[in-house]
């Protein structure tokens, strides 16, 4: 049997970093929806330049073009054992289309751990963040998690940006959906008795220190 990680949290809440940390913990592969919408970023199709749109305004893409974009993600054979969703899914319709999709393979989802923050400390911490200009999955945060040198990359040394969606208007717009729109799942999921609740407001350590416990992951 795989295992299927459902990464729940506000924008902000760590599930980036998390996920980063889980995926060599765990061996299984980071599927981040947010991440796969940036890397069309080049791409000339209608389509992709209207995801790059939708993400700008800090909107919700459609579950359809969401749902089809995570099944070719699945179909590659480095998710057949689990994988961790990060950002994925955001609203219920998502949730029950991931459901079928795992169905099909005999698979469900087995755990949803919930990083939980408050609104006002999000938009702080998005406020701050910064990620390498090479490699997204390096995220640092000058508040809580500065870089060793301001503006360069630890591991790699390329320049840290911010993200083009991380404006106050933009961040406070994905708040507000994330409570609207994903809180839902947090319902649907407890039904299934796959929620896990961890305080996301303490050191990357110590959230770690729970994820890990929460998927019967030993430390070390
Ligand atoms: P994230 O990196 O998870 O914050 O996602 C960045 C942006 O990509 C979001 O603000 C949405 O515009 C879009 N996006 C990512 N994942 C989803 C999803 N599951 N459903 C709809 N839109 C998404």
């Amino acid at each position: 049997m795989g295992m299927y990680i459902v990464l729940m949290g506000v924008q902000g809440s760590g599930k980036g970093t998390q996920a980063a940390i889980l995926t060599q913990k765990a061996g299984l592969p980071h599927i981040t929806t947010g991440g796969l919408f940036r890397a069309m970023e080049s791409q000339e199709t209608p389509l992709a330049q209207e995801i790059q749109a939708i993400m700008k305004r800090g909107d919700l893409v459609p579950d359809a073009t969401t749902i089809q974009v995570v099944r070719e993600r699945l179909a590659q054979p480095d998710a057949a054992r689990g994988a961790i969703f990060d950002g994925f899914p955001r609203t219920l319709p998502q949730a029950e289309a991931l459901d079928k999709l795992l169905a099909e393979t005999g698979q469900a989802v087995n755990v949803v751990p919930y990083l939980k923050l408050s609104r006002d400390e999000a938009i702080s911490r998005i406020s701050s963040r910064w990620e390498c200009s090479l490699d997204p999955h390096h995220v640092y945060n000058v508040k809580t998690n500065p870089p060793k040198v301001v503006g360069v990359c630890d591991i790699d040394g390329a320049a840290l940006r911010q993200r083009p969606d991380d404006t106050p208007e933009a961040a406070a717009k994905r708040i507000d959906t994330f409570y609207e729109k994903t809180a839902p799942l947090l319902d649907f999921y407890q039904r299934k008795g796959v929620l896990r609740e961890i305080d996301a407001n303490r050191s990357i350590e110590q959230v770690t220190a729970d994820l890990l416990a929460a998927l019967n992951i030993p430390a070390r």
